[in-house]
């Protein structure tokens, strides 16, 4: 619980000791967004899973597509928002789903939907903050991509490296396997295993999580260290509760027995769980901002930039072939290009601390890899 502040002037310290709190409180009033897209083809349970993550029923009125429609369509993002609040902090979940992925038979451009849509959330990002109202902007950025891969098959498919290559410098995707009971302990660690190596070979980085601080407390190390060891998550979902041994769990009943969702030695549920909602929903959100974001924002000043010093070369070229006589024409035309040269001067000051900034943030290591970024 934290001390109300008191106004004694006898005290022996100054009291900015109770920042935290201020900013705790600040945040906790605001309340807090977080998006995430979910990917992977239909069947895979991933609307399970999310009903089961955040024990919510954002799926409840949900109309699955016919076979024609499958066929037809190749992707299509469906956007769902809830709140929800838990001992008085309120998050405003929004799940962006692309339920079609993968199933139509040609899924060459699948990925231009997803990726068109992180983007557009940075674009407007970009547009609101470099507008008049920046107090209240709302972050839509995508800020985690669960990825699902199925259970059957021995690896990532190309149809998955193709699509994750395209996502991988834009968003933090944290690869899972979907309806992990298909499979037994030895088959889950092989599979694990040739996915890393895939990704590996194709030069993919998953969203990397931060190193642990040395101060930290042996039990966070350890749990953090598991985490780790986890990845890919090996997930199973239901939205049943069942009655295991007098106690409740959510659970799939199956004739030969339970599979409790939330018994780390069934699944990686709880970690995923752990991982995405308790430990590290802040890092997803920062690296969103410091990472992913910047790079765009770097990109788009460049491309104002270039664009500014093109429009400067089309005045001056205009400036000369017309005729010398009219004053008043001349001087309109070097307002022009004095308003031009500031706003270049303006984009470059900018665009040099942005470079500084991405140097700090691992860019140089990134940018080892190709990029696809479609601004
Ligand atoms: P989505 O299309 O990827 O959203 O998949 P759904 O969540 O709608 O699930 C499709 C079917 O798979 C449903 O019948 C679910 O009950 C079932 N299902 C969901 N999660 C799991 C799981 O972890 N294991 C198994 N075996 N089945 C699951």
């Amino acid at each position: 619980m934290s001390k109300t502040p008191s106004f004694d002037k006898d005290r022996d310290y100054i009291g900015f000791a109770t920042l935290p709190e201020q900013v705790h409180r600040k945040s906790v009033k605001r309340g807090f967004e977080f998006t995430m897209m979910v990917v992977g083809e239909s069947g895979l349970g991933k609307s399970t899973l999310i009903n089961s993550l955040f024990l919510g029923d954002l799926y409840k009125n949900r109309q699955l597509p016919n076979v024609e429609e499958r066929i037809e369509k190749t992707t299509r993002v469906e956007k769902k928002t809830m709140d929800i609040e838990e001992r008085g902090v309120r998050l405003r979940l929004t799940v962006v789903d692309t339920p079609g992925f993968g199933d139509a038979i040609n899924c060459e451009d699948s990925w231009r939907v997803c990726t068109q849509y992180i983007d557009e959330q940075f674009r407007q990002y970009f547009t609101d903050e470099s507008g008049l109202n920046r107090r209240n902007i709302q972050d839509n950025r995508v800020h985690c991509c669960l990825y699902f891969v199925p259970p059957w098959g021995h690896s990532l498919r190309q149809m998955d490296l193709d699509l994750i290559r395209r996502l991988h410098r834009k968003v933090n995707i944290v690869l899972v396997i979907g309806k992990a009971d298909c499979l037994n302990k030895g088959e889950v660690r092989k599979l694990k295993e040739r996915i890393l190596q895939d990704l590996e070979d194709n030069h993919i980085q998953l969203y990397q999580f931060p190193e642990c601080d040395s101060d930290e407390d042996d039990d966070f190390k350890q749990q953090d260290r598991e985490l780790k060891a986890s990845i890919p998550f090996a997930v199973v979902g239901s939205n049943t509760i069942l009655e295991v041994a007098g106690k409740k769990v959510r659970g799939r009943q199956y004739p030969w027995g339970v599979v409790n969702v939330e018994d780390a030695e069934h699944s990686d549920f709880i970690k995923l769980r752990t991982f995405l909602i308790s430990t590290h929903m802040q890092d997803l959100k920062d690296t969103t901002q410091d990472v992913h974001y910047e790079n765009f924002r770097a990109q788009c000043i460049s491309q104002i930039s270039q664009h500014a010093l093109r429009e400067r070369g089309k005045l001056k070229r205009d400036s000369i072939s017309s005729t010398n006589g009219f004053d008043a024409a001349i001087s309109e035309t070097d307002r022009l290009l004095l308003q031009k040269d500031e706003e270049i001067r303006r984009m470059q000051d900018m665009l040099t601390q942005m470079q500084e900034k991405l140097k700090q943030t691992h860019l140089m290591e990134m940018k080892k890899n190709d990029s696809v970024i479609d601004v």
